[in-house]
Parts: C-alpha cells; sequence; structure tokens
C-alpha cells in the first residue's frame, strides 16, 4: 500500500512553528517511502474556522515547499460522517447522553474526592427508550459518547515512542457529537483516515490518548488502524509554556528574513539524533529522515539557532533561488561574491549599492591619501584585478597588510569590512574604482 501521511490543521487560526514542523515531518515520511501527503483542513468547527486561515496556511506550506498530492476538507463531508456514525448506531457502538457540563463536572469533583480516576461512570447506557423518548418530548437532545470495548488491552507499537498500552476500562467514553449535531474531532479524523487511506499517522504527542480511543473506532468501523508516531512536543527557550513559541508563525519569522529552507532544515532535525546542519537541498533531508532517531524528550526550538542557520543556509544558496529577490543588474558574480557577508538576502541590496556607487569614504590621513594616489596611477597602467593591483601597490609603498589592504577597502567601499574585494573590484569596475581612488585621494574630500 502506498505509505500515505496527512497533515490536518484546524483553520482557527494560522500556522505556527509546532504545526509546520508535524507538517515537515509528515511530508518527508511520504517522500521517503515515495507515497502521497494529504491535506486534510479540519474545520468541522464551523464558528471558530476562517477562510483566510485556510488561504494562510496553504500559501505557508507553498512558501515551505510541502506541496500535497491531494486535499480534503471536513465541511464537505459531512454526509460520510452521517452514514458512518449511523453504522456505529446499528453496532451499539455509540449512546446518548444528556447529562449537562455541570453534571460531568460534580461527577469528576466527587469520584477525585475518593480518590478515583475521573472516569465517566456510564449512567445514560441504562437509559430506556421510555426515558430518551421523555427527554425528546421535553425538547432535550442528547449528546453522544463513543462506547469503549472494555475487554481487550489497547495497543499499539508508535515509531517513536515503542511500545503502547492503555486499559480502556479506565478510559471516559469519549464525546464525539454534540447536542446540536456538530462533530468534535474524534470520529470524523477517523472516518478520513480510513477514507483517504492514510497508512501514517504522525501527530503530536498531545494526541497519544485519542489514538488510543481513535484504534478503537477503526475496528469499530471495520478498519485495521494505520501506523501512529507522536513526536515529543516543541518548546522555547523559555521553557514548556512559551507564549512566543505558540504565536510564533510562518509570517512573523519570513517577515524577519528566514528563509524557508532554513527553517526547513532546523525542524527537520530538532529533536532527532541527526545534527542540525545547514542543508538546503530537500533531497538530502528526505533520504535521511527516520521516525527512528526521534528522541522522546521535548524539542526546544532556539529562534538564536534558526538566525545563525538561516545565515549558513543564505551563504549557500544559488543565484537561480534567490535572483528575483536581487536588485536589477546584480547577476551571478555579484550574488557569489556578496552572499558570503549576508545574514539575509534582503541585505544584497546594501551591499549592490555600494559596488554601484557612490560611496563616501572615511577622511583618510595624508599619508593614506597619498598611498590611495599612488594606487589610482597604478590603477590607471595595469590590470584592474585585485592581485595586480595589490602586488604592485606592495612593491611601491612598502605597506604589508592591513596598512596595504584597509584604505583601499576604505576607499573603494566606504566600509572597513565587507566581500572579498578580488570579488568587488571587477564588479565596481576600472573605472568607477578609478574614481572612488582619486577623490579618497584628494585633501579635505571626501567628508
Ligand atoms: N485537527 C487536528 C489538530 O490540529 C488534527 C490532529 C491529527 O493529526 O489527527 O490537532
Amino acid at each position: 500500500m502506498t505509505v500515505t501521511t496527512r497533515f490536518a490543521p484546524s483553520p482557527t487560526g494560522t500556522l505556527h512553528v509546532g504545526n509546520v514542523r508535524t507538517a515537515l515531518h509528515c511530508w518527508l515520511l511520504a517522500k521517503k517511502h515515495g507515497g502521497r501527503f494529504l491535506l486534510r483542513i479540519d474545520d468541522t468547527d464551523l464558528e471558530r474556522s476562517r477562510e483566510e486561515h485556510v488561504a494562510a496556511i496553504k500559501a505557508d506550506l507553498e512558501w515551505l515547499g510541502l506541496g500535497w498530492d491531494g486535499e480534503e476538507r471536513q465541511s464537505a463531508r459531512f454526509d460520510l460522517y452521517e452514514a458512518e456514525f449511523r453504522k456505529l448506531i446499528a453496532a451499539g457502538r455509540v449512546y446518548r447522553c444528556y447529562e449537562t457540563a455541570q453534571e460531568l463536572d460534580l461527577k469528576r469533583k466527587v469520584l477525585l474526592g475518593r480518590g478515583l480516576p475521573p472516569i465517566y461512570d456510564r449512567a445514560a447506557l441504562q437509559l430506556t427508550e421510555a426515558d430518551h423518548a421523555a427527554r425528546a418530548a421535553a425538547g432535550e437532545s442528547p449528546h453522544w459518547r463513543f462506547r469503549l470495548d472494555h475487554t481487550a488491552p489497547i495497543e499499539w507499537t508508535d515509531a517513536i515512542r515503542g511500545k503502547q498500552h492503555f486499559e480502556p476500562a479506565k478510559m471516559s467514553d469519549p464525546v464525539v457529537r454534540r447536542a446540536d449535531g456538530s462533530w468534535l474531532y474524534l470520529l470524523p479524523s477517523v472516518i478520513d483516515d480510513i477514507a483517504m487511506e492514510v497508512t501514517d499517522v504522525l501527530r503530536g504527542e498531545d494526541h497519544v490518548s485519542n489514538t488510543a480511543t481513535q484504534i478503537q473506532m477503526f475496528a469499530a468501523l471495520g478498519a485495521s488502524p494505520p501506523r501512529f508516531a507522536h513526536e515529543a512536543l516543541l518548546t522555547g527557550t523559555e521553557g514548556k509554556l512559551s507564549k512566543r513559541l505558540g504565536s510564533l508563525g510562518v509570517a512573523a519569522l519570513r517577515a524577519e528574513g528566514i528563509e524557508p529552507e532554513a527553517l526547513v532544515a532546523l525542524l527537520a532535525r530538532l529533536g532527532t539524533s541527526d545534527p542540525v546542519e545547514p542543508i538546503a537541498e530537500r533531497e538530502v533531508l528526505i533520504d535521511n529522515f527516520d521516525l527512528g532517531h526521534f528522541g522522546r524528550a521535548p524539542a526546544r526550538f532556539d529562534e538564536a539557532e534558526l538566525h545563525r542557520l538561516n545565515a549558513q543556509i543564505v551563504h549557500r544558496l544559488p543565484f537561480a533561488r534567490v535572483a528575483h529577490l536581487l536588485p536589477a543588474g546584480m547577476g551571478e558574480a555579484a550574488w557569489d561574491a556578496i552572499r558570503p557577508n549576508l545574514e539575509h538576502i534582503s541585505e544584497a541590496a546594501d551591499w549592490w549599492r555600494i559596488v554601484t556607487g557612490p560611496v563616501t569614504a572615511p577622511r583618510l590621513d595624508e599619508a593614506d591619501r597619498a598611498y590611495l594616489a599612488q594606487a589610482a596611477e597604478l590603477l590607471g597602467k595595469g590590470g584592474a584585478d585585485w592581485q595586480t593591483l595589490t602586488g604592485a601597490l606592495k612593491q611601491a609603498s612598502d605597506r604589508k597588510g592591513k596598512a596595504l589592504f584597509l584604505p583601499l577597502r576604505q576607499a573603494l567601499t566606504g566600509m572597513d569590512h565587507g566581500p572579498d574585494m578580488a570579488a568587488l573590484l571587477p564588479l565596481i569596475g576600472r573605472e568607477a574604482a578609478l574614481e572612488r581612488l582619486e577623490a579618497a585621494s584628494r585633501p579635505g574630500a571626501p567628508s
């Protein structure tokens, strides 16, 4: 069976770093096995789901290069849920309940007070058809619970967490449908995973106990469950309850100049035994991806690490990847010369302005000015390459090291540091370089 994964965001907000990580891992798992990665929009909550969030989620996935091979929307599948639900009613696996939130809360408190686990007592299973009729006559609608099978433990081998074991008798029968007919997440997700032929469910470990109940739902619907993997959650550098991390969205990182390759390279490896490296090639990440390398400890997301990785990635990006982001006229040679000095691609424009000029050199002392006049003369005569120029200057003046190079850099770029001058000089060109050297050699100028 083709490996099929799905990413199932609820469009009640935009993607944050944690969701992106799950989406990426689902994508990598599918690609690793030549399989399919599906997008499922979990919009059963019609009130809180927003079209603009759906659009933003898709735009973020596209920006990250996480294309999907198929798409479903839960809001378009209510007929299917209804039909499957009827089967569960017929099989006696769902039942009607009427307890209010307050009543349930009270029951829980009583149990906790007695030192017992706060499990639903299944009181509603005792109701007769006459009781239900009386409730209906009084205008009350039931909510529905899934009746867990208590006869055997629920077990699975989680691809990250290993052997898992749950005792259904120690769990509450989960509510699957509200009194107003709307669906809770648990059952539609199972119905969809069956219909979409999902083979691997990969999600955060906050879903582990959901998985236990969902495994029984798969069986109740006559399907064998997919493989499951639950990854440890991300924490911020400040610890588990990181507000910043929970709200840190793709759009904000993008605005800070983070490239998708950097976010992907970090999130692909964070929390695994593989080192985080500036890998811009997706194939390398795919080949290397292995759920067996995932650790069980929470993975720490450090924004500073992301920014460092981003710089390393920018230094490696080929011209073809960035050309559309560069100022007009800036070609491949300029990109190759300038990229080692960038943290963000947007800074390329600053260096390009320096190449194209005008630049203002700092005020230099008389000796440096004389030296630059000498440089201008040599440049006027000789070749316009850096080695030739500095070689000739070394002979002509008795300067070396910083005294030899720095005034030239200052005159040519107006800066004390920057890209390799050997690469910059041909970009500046002989004529402009000559003008800059002459201007810097004139007394009193430039200021
Ligand atoms: N919509 C669910 C969530 O965002 C999906 C969980 C799942 O992957 O099954 O938590």
